[in-house]
């Protein structure tokens, strides 16, 4: 069995809806690693990307995915595009939809936009900027993921989601945060905690100050 096969058994076995394991069956993480990685695209961990970024671990790519519940036509805004491989999994599960994603390093936002050429995909957008402050030309958004470390989660990206919406986003301190889902509902916002993760931090204005 090829490493990515494992990873595939992996998730289903942990009940990764069905969608988005053929997503990451079809798109290439292959595609979104630095050369010098290519041969460890399917190990279980996340590698190093330009601007000391990293692409996250599989496991908690799906996982995130999992738990944001796309739809086909969703309109998605993500903060932390790196390798753009993310936002390209996102673009194939909402193939009647599109995603945004900003990216704070002009380095990655280049770097993203050439890895998602290779995938094909016409529904995905990457940005530089600060996407802790959102999108707001593009918004309302049906759902926003956050794949670097944030201390709150901003009320812009809550102010920029739809009814019925759903953000996803690592939330706390910078050298550890709790996977929270918030879902927005006429009676205010559910808030789920999904478990402990790491992740880079976010810089810019609602990021850490460093
Ligand atoms: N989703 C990416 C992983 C990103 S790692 C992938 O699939 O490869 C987190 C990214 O968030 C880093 O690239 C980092 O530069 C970016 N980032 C940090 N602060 C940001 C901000 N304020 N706005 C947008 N991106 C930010």
């Amino acid at each position: 069995m090829t490493e990515k096969e494992e990873l595939v058994k992996k998730f289903k076995l942990m009940g990764i809806n069905e969608k988005v394991i053929s997503a990451f069956i079809k798109i290439k993480r292959e595609d979104f690693v630095l050369d010098e990685y290519k041969g460890e695209a399917y190990a279980d961990v996340p590698l190093p990307i330009p601007a000391g970024q990293t692409i996250s671990q599989p496991t908690t790519v799906v996982i995130m995915l999992d738990a944001l519940e796309l739809e086909e036509d969703d309109n998605v805004l993500e903060i932390g595009a790196g390798s753009g491989y993310n936002a390209a999994l996102i673009g194939e599960l909402c193939k009647k939809g599109r995603v945004v994603s900003i990216e704070f390093f002009k380095e990655l936002a280049d770097f993203a936009k050439r890895n998602i050429e290779k995938s094909k995909l016409k529904n995905v957008k990457i940005l530089r900027g600060d996407g802790t402050k959102g999108y707001a030309k593009d918004a309302p958004y049906t759902k926003v993921i956050c794949t670097a470390a944030i201390p709150e989660i901003p009320d812009e990206w809550v102010d920029q989601l739809e009814e019925n919406g759903v953000i996803i986003a690592p939330v706390g301190p910078q050298y550890g945060q709790k996977m929270i889902k918030l879902k927005k509902t006429k009676k205010g916002n559910e808030i789920t905690d999904l478990g402990d993760f790491i992740f880079v931090p976010s810089r810019g204005e609602h990021g850490y100050n460093i």
